[in-house]
């Protein structure tokens, strides 16, 4: 059976959560599908440890409880959940469809919110079960300050913006760190690849790609491959990050929205317009290069706003 809602918010991040309590306090009465792509509801930080960089935790915080807490106060303002996977959504028409695998909705507007996945690589080693999380992540901002990376050998694998920024991010804590790169020259921008090459603590080791991970309860060894002599050596690490850039969830739009050449919904103005008026979105599913929570959380709100505006402005909210 088909469902009316004022909003319908697709994602159960910072974006979408931050989203929902504010479209609730404006009496939007937001339905939010959370389940996306079968992965956990409340977005990447689900599987963080320690967040120390959101603000107003001082002494940090995990990534599900703040997420939790996010849920709870949106809950509290009436937002309510659907623990669907959004399948598909027809922005051609008004009011939009949003069609889950068990649940469909017939809305005035709509936020999609629904994140970016941080690539990983399939090595060896690196999947849940093996090293993921006990060594192996794919932020170091996120996990970097750990103890258990303190005075080690860390390993960054890429070549990007964000492999040099977490490079020289690790070198607070590390007693070395490795950029492991696939080619013999950078991507990232001049400035970040000049930091990183002159750095004292940064090693490149170019024309080189990661072929397992090893250790005991944590890692403890690298494999790395030199792709132009073909040569394999083990290398002593605590650590590896990988930096290989995000995948945007956007493929259940399919040509709903224009996307960029990577996949990211194009925003006007750089804050949640899309091309379709009435369908906003916030988050990293629209922000190729920050992606922080805290920004993500303010891009939701950003939306929600201009949502209620522009229902406001059509007369769809007398
Ligand atoms: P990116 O620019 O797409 O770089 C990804 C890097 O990972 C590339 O060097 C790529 O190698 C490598 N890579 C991809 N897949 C790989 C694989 N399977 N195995 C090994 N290496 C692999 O992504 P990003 O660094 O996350 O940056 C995203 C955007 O954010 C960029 O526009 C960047 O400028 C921006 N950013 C800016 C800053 C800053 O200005 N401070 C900081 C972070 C990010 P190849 O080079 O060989 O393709």
């Amino acid at each position: 059976m088909t469902e009316i809602a004022k909003l319908v918010i697709i994602g159960s991040g910072p974006a979408g959560y931050t989203a929902a309590l504010y479209a609730a306090r404006a009496n939007l009465e937001p339905v939010v599908y959370e389940g996306f792509f079968e992965g956990p509801a409340g977005g990447q930080l689900m599987t963080t440890t320690d967040v120390e960089n959101f603000p107003g935790f001082p002494e940090g915080i995990t990534g599900p409880e703040l997420m939790g807490n996010f849920r709870k106060q949106a809950m509290r303002f009436g937002a309510k959940y659907i623990g669907d996977d959004v399948q598909q959504v027809d922005f051609t028409q008004h009011p939009f469809t949003v069609t889950g695998k068990k649940t469909q909705y017939k809305a005035l507007g709509v936020i999609v919110a629904t994140g970016a996945t941080a690539r990983r690589m399939d090595v060896p080693g690196a999947g849940e079960g093996e090293f993921w999380q006990k060594g192996v992540t794919a932020c170091a901002v996120c996990d970097g300050a750990m103890p258990m990376f303190r005075n080690k050998n860390l390993y960054v694998i890429g070549g990007g913006d964000s492999a040099c920024e977490e490079a020289i991010f690790l070198t607070k804590y590390a007693s070395k760190v490795f950029l492991v790169h696939r080619r013999d020259e950078l991507r990232a921008s001049k400035i970040m690849a000049e930091r990183v090459i002159k750095h004292p603590k940064i090693e490149v080791l170019w024309d080189s790609v990661l072929e397992k991970i090893e250790g005991d309860n944590v890692v403890n060894s690298v494999t790395l491959k030199n792709v132009k002599t073909g040569k394999e050596k083990k290398h002593e690490a605590a650590g590896v990050f990988f930096a290989i850039g995000h995948d945007p969830n956007t493929k259940f739009l399919k040509d709903q929205l224009n996307l960029d050449d990577k996949g990211f919904i194009k925003v006007v103005d750089g804050v949640a317009e899309t091309n379709v008026p009435g369908v906003f979105a916030a988050g990293d599913v629209q922000d190729p290069e920050i992606q922080q929570a805290v920004y993500a959380a303010g891009t939701g709100a950003a939306a929600a706003i201009k949502l209620e505006r522009w229902l406001s402005e059509k007369g769809y909210l007398d």
